[in-house]
């Protein structure tokens, strides 16, 4: 193990970097542009460049973090940089429902690319494992597998594993708690010495630290802590239809004796029609977004922070950095898009420990979006019922509402039923779809 620094490649660019600056295959930015991915997140700052450089990495981070395309983006372009009828990389991982969700962001990167891929897990039947056999005889370059079936298929003596390159466990304490200390340490005696070898935990106790000693070879380290909406922000969410929005805003606005109230939508075109709308019926609000000049902005800024201007509705361009003292309440009229803009906007509110109220209006389109943001900080958001003169508002079912992963529009969905007051459920991880590529490249 070592502490130094994570010292960049000269091939690959110092953070903060785009997806462009990578200079990644022209197939991987393909599919990353057709998932909607634009930025790096933090872990795939730091992780990308190490990876490309070769070199062995432990990285402490939590699902939620983006760690999933860290590992897989530079895979993907290596092997498409050499590609040929082998298993390139092998990812272990603790459940079949990881394997399967793995395969599917695979799916999704490698879409455009000559990268064949299959999850491999346990509880399927015969024609799954024959399936699976022909997989790793073949040579499919990216074997996604559960620990105990994948020794099943070592032990035969068929899996074409002499040229792997990469070995990646992701979940590795995990994997310790469910005792496959002992199937890994069997793998990993299948598997070429000379290799690159990633680790990802969630935590970092002493077991963890001594398989890194065993199986990494000089890692660069990565720990990467989430960030959290400040204690003292009271959140809550509203999931409406789009069509009840206006109406729900109205009754939170009316009479409310909040000093600031700043509104948040994502697209300029609904901050001035909310705008619009809202003066028409005699609220006090002005907007700021990008179609302004920067001394209109300065100007409506002005008087928001004089408290001249109670309600200012505004694009992502104010959820970040600006400093404005005691905002009462903010309310997302949308889901932002990026789980870290959620927190950046709800952090407008609550600054320098005092409270503040956020509210989310979330519709069925978005709800798989705020289950995402609710990963990220780690705990489920309290949702209320919609004020009964709006009618019924929709179920709260991100799983039902995440529909087929599609290519372009990760996790959009459709409408969900009538919505009793208030009552939520929380959706399960994404067990759809079996393995891809029926262990030959998988050309789309
Ligand atoms: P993970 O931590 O790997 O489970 O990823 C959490 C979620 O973030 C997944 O739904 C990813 O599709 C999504 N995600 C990961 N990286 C990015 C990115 N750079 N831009 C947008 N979404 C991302």
């Amino acid at each position: 193990m070592q502490d130094e620094e994570v010292t960049q490649p000269e091939t690959t660019p110092t953070p903060p970097f785009t997806f462009k600056d990578l200079n990644f295959q022209p197939e991987l930015m393909e599919g990353l542009n057709a998932m909607g991915f634009e930025k790096p997140t933090p872990i795939q700052q730091q992780a990308i460049p190490v990876i490309m450089k070769d070199h062995d990495l432990i990285a402490c981070a939590q699902t939620g973090t983006g760690k999933t395309a860290a590992y897989l983006l530079p895979t993907i372009n290596k092997i498409i940089q050499h590609p040929g009828d082998y298993i390139d990389t092998l990812i272990i991982v603790p459940t079949r429902e990881l394997a399967i969700q793995i395969d599917e962001a695979l799916q999704g990167f490698a879409y455009y690319a000559q990268v064949s891929h299959i999850a491999i897990y346990g509880g399927t039947g015969g024609i799954s494992f024959e399936q699976e056999k022909k997989a790793l005889t073949q040579g499919a370059n990216i074997i996604i597998a559960t620990p105990g079936r994948l020794i099943s298929h070592l032990n035969m003596g068929y899996v074409k594993i002499s040229e792997l390159k990469h070995l990646i466990l992701d979940e590795a304490d995990r994997m310790l708690d469910m005792g496959f200390s002992d199937d890994l340490n069997k793998i990993i005696s299948f598997l070429p010495k000379k290799r690159q070898s990633l680790l990802f935990s969630a935590t970092m106790p002493p077991k963890i630290r001594d398989l890194a000693k065993k199986i990494l070879h000089n890692p660069e380290q990565i720990n990467i802590s989430l960030s959290k909406p400040a204690e003292g922000v009271l959140q809550a969410a509203y999931v409406v239809y789009d069509n009840q929005k206006t109406e729900l805003l109205k009754s939170l606005l009316k009479d409310k004796k909040v000093a600031s109230i700043l509104i948040f939508s994502s697209t300029k075109d609904k901050v001035k029609e909310i705008e619009k709308d809202f003066k028409r019926s005699g609220f006090q609000i002005s907007a700021i977004h990008s179609d302004l000049e920067q001394d209109e902005r300065n100007e409506v800024l002005r008087q928001f922070k004089n408290k001249n201007l109670q309600t200012l509705v505004a694009t992502d361009i104010l959820s970040r950095g600006i400093d404005i003292d005691s905002i009462g309440l903010v309310i997302n009229y949308d889901v932002p898009g990026d789980a870290e803009d959620y927190i950046h906007r709800v952090g407008r509110t609550a600054r320098a420990a005092t409270t503040g109220v956020a509210l989310t209006f979330i519709n069925p389109h978005d709800q798989r979006k705020f289950q995402k943001i609710e990963e990220l900080i780690g705990y489920e958001i309290n949702k209320i019922a919609i004020p009964p003169h709006l009618g019924e508002g929709p179920v709260y079912d991100p799983k039902a509402n995440a529909g087929k992963p599609m290519r372009g529009s990760f996790g959009k969905g459709k409408g969900g039923g009538g919505h009793k007051g208030g009552g939520f459920k929380s959706g399960g991880s994404n067990k759809s779809g079996g393995y891809k590529g029926g262990g030959h490249h998988t050309k789309h």
